[in-house]
């Protein structure tokens, strides 16, 4: 008899078909003797229509009013999965994110999780009752309601499994476990059955959605046991873990690629102390996360400055860097959305030479041009052309000889 967590996204409970799958799922571990609490997604597409409703009133909606749109993405889940239990003869109750005290900080679209009460929750099951619980969604100390930013629900089923002490937390999702890159992508990918969090925690920021980067960070934290599995099929997913002495320490282990960055210039920047705290300090106050900046000589007493935001941020960034640009008196502002940020990531690349050229050599070969370069002690990044994102994954992907065979 265990705790279990099971967090189901948004292709696992996209109809009532789907929701009732689910259903037998949840009730198949709680015959069983089981505790289960659940965590639930919106049905997959309806935070993006969401969003576009949103666009079509406003190009610029409020920030506080979006946030208690979206969450009724997942609420009107957690209401039909809780009925579909009722339904089927077993004590089930939706709790929303406030009711499950779910505080977070006031940061609208993006919050961050500071305490779960819980205590509901633990009286629910105590009472051998399911808790259905409406992911993605929190409570500020106001009492507005937030949201976790994309593919929050995620971090609420972690957050939850360590406030509750669960002794797992299950992410169902559409595919069968973290693999050694997007098996959407690249059929020739390997499914992964342990993974370090550490390993995870690059994948997940570098661009691989299947699990949101603070989801892996309170695993860690926390110690939380996470089993990234399908909703699909009964097969054992993968294992996201403390490191052990088993686990391959391989030079390259996953490829990743993230499209959703775009990358602003500024042209004949003056060669002056204190410019670049000067142009970041404004794109940083906005609450913009710079990712990858290079500075090149332009001519003269002149640099050319690049560098990337999220690009749901670009729009903002861009009227920024505008104004930066006339203050300083840079020449001109170019931006450019068609990009896409390829990665190779490997704990044993540490302490090898070489992955580089080698990353650099496998896109060569497929005229594939670099137009950004950034490294750390486990992976290196290269900006693309977006059209080229595909191609280069599957390319990196068979240079490191991770195809499976
Ligand atoms: P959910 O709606 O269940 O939260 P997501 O779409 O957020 O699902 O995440 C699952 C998706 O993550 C997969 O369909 C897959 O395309 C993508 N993905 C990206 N990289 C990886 C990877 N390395 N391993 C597995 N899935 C990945
Ligand atoms: N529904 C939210 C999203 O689409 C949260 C999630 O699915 O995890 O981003
Ligand atoms: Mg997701």
């Amino acid at each position: 008899m265990a705790l279990i967590v099971q967090k189901y996204g948004g292709t696992s409970v996209a109809d009532l078909e789907r929701i009732r799958n689910v259903a037998k799922r949840i009730v198949g571990a709680y015959d069983q003797g089981n505790d289960v609490v659940v965590i639930l997604s919106a049905m997959a597409g309806i935070t993006d229509s969401l969003i576009d409703m949103a666009q079509q009133v406003t190009h610029y909606p409020e920030k506080r009013e979006l946030d208690v749109l979206l969450a009724t993405g997942e609420q009107t889940t957690a209401a039909l999965l809780a009925m579909t239990l009722n339904a089927m003869g077993y004590r089930a109750q939706s709790l929303l994110g406030f009711q499950a005290e779910v505080v977070t900080d006031c940061t609208f679209g993006n919050a961050r999780i500071m305490d779960i009460g819980a205590t509901r929750i633990k009286e629910l099951v105590s009472s051998r009752t399911i808790v259905v619980i409406a992911g993605f969604q929190g409570c500020d100390v106001n009492g507005n309601i937030t949201t976790l930013g994309r593919g929050g629900s995620d971090t609420s089923a972690v957050a939850i499994a360590a406030a509750i002490k669960a002794d797992i937390c299950e992410i169902y999702t559409d595919v069968n476990g973290v693999y050694t890159t997007d098996p959407n992508i690249c059929s020739a990918a390997r499914k992964i059955d342990r993974i370090s969090y550490e390993e995870m925690l690059e994948m997940a920021s570098l661009g691989a959605k299947v699990l949101q980067i603070r989801s892996v960070e309170f695993a860690k934290k926390y110690n939380v046991v996470v089993h990234v599995r399908s909703s699909f099929t009964e097969e054992e997913g993968t294992m996201v873990v403390n490191e052990d002495k088993s686990m391959e320490r391989l030079v390259v282990s996953s490829v990743t690629v993230n499209k959703k960055e775009a990358r602003i210039t500024l042209i004949k920047v003056p060669d002056q102390p204190g410019i670049a705290a000067r142009i970041f300090s404004p794109i940083a106050e906005a609450g913009i996360n710079v990712d990858m900046i290079i500075q090149n000589r332009h001519s003269g007493k002149f640099n050319d400055l690049t560098f990337t935001v999220p690009t749901p941020d670009f729009e903002k960034a861009m009227e920024l860097a505008r104004e930066i640009a006339a203050d300083i008196h840079a020449e001109d502002v170019l931006g450019d959305t068609n990009i896409a940020k390829v990665s190779v990531i490997g704990v044993g690349m540490k302490n090898h030479s070489g992955v580089a050229t080698r990353m650099f050599s496998a896109l060569a070969a497929k005229s594939i041009n670099i137009l950004m370069i950034s490294t750390s002690e486990i992976r290196i990044s290269c900006v693309i052309a977006e059209e080229y994102a595909e191609l280069a994954v599957r390319t990196l992907h068979a240079a490191f000889g991770l195809d499976k065979s």
